[in-house]
């Protein structure tokens, strides 16, 4: 339960967080929350010899509305997401889904980049993303790039991000429906989803129901092409690979996430 030797290093600025990185070498990490990155270090599942603390950078604390979409620093808390009056107000799907997150403790410190670059299939975020199209901003030693959330996570605990690359900014279209929906199993409040599903208009992500978030495209078809709420949730499953744990068997998650997508699809037509 106690970390191996590290070196700590904390970052004036988003540049500044890049060239440590970048000069501590491959086994370098940034430190944004802690809250995954500490228990796996504790449980040594993690051992970089660098520590990058990101989590005085003030550039990375914002978020603001312009031009059609809102724009969240990646060291926004959950807790700021979930109080967040603009958020509130353009993406209310967010807003809530950051107001579950585990508990008050962990959504004080808990990072939505901090949750997106750790590419947890269980987390919430990551699907949230893809139901709401949002573009990633990272910044590394090759420059700034943008990536869909669609194109960011490659599989279990992994993404396109390289060594010393920082999230540094998501962006989200304003929605232009207002139907929306999150629902989450899970066995106690704090816990993480044994499924998830987030829809937004016709776009419908699923949590836990692969290595990866995924979008349930043959539900999003069905709706395309007129099909009822019932009809195209009983597609939800389709094109998934869900894990066969402890915590459920794999038809038991299909089943959850076939409920899920019906109810979730409903609630957002009463928003619509
Ligand atoms: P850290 O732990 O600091 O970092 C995680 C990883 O991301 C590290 O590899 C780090 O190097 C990297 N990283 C961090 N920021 C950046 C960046 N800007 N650019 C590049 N790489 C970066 N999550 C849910 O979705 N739903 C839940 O219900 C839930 N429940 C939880 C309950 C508990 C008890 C705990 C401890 C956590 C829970 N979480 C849950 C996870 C929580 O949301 C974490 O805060 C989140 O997964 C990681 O965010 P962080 O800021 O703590 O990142």
């Amino acid at each position: 339960m106690i970390p191996a030797p590290f070196t700590y290093r904390r970052a004036a600025s988003v540049d500044h967080a890049i060239e440590l990185a970048a000069g501590a070498g491959e086994d370098a990490k940034f430190l944004a929350g802690g809250h995954s990155l500490m228990p796996l270090m504790k449980l040594r599942l993690a051992v970089p010899d660098t520590l990058v603390d990101i989590g005085r950078i003030g550039e990375l604390s914002h978020i603001s509305e312009h031009d059609g979409q809102v724009a969240i620093g990646a060291m926004t808390t959950h807790d700021e997401i979930a109080r967040s009056g603009v958020l509130a107000a353009s993406v209310p799907l967010l807003a809530q889904v950051a107001g579950r997150i585990g508990d008050p403790q962990v959504r004080h410190c808990g990072t939505i980049g901090g949750s997106l670059a750790h590419a947890d299939p269980a987390a919430d975020l990551p699907a949230v993303m893809l139901a709401l199209d949002a573009t990633l901003v990272a910044r590394g030693p090759a420059g700034t790039r943008e990536i869909g959330a669609a194109d960011f996570f490659l599989g279990l605990f992994e993404t396109v991000l390289a060594p010393a690359e920082l999230l540094t900014e998501i962006r989200i279209p304003k929605p232009a429906s207002a139907a929306w929906s999150f629902q989450k199993f899970s066995k106690r409040g704090i816990d993480w989803a044994i499924v998830g599903v987030a829809v937004q208009g016709g776009n419908v992500g699923l949590v836990n129901m692969g290595s990866t978030p995924l979008r349930a495209s043959v539900t999003e078809q069905a709706l395309a092409s007129g099909a009822s709420p019932e009809a195209a949730a009983a597609h939800a499953a389709e094109g998934t690979s869900p894990a066969d744990d402890l915590n459920a068997p794999r038809a038991y998650r299909e089943h959850l996430a076939r409920v899920l997508v019906r109810r979730a699809l409903d609630e957002a037509g009463t928003r619509a």
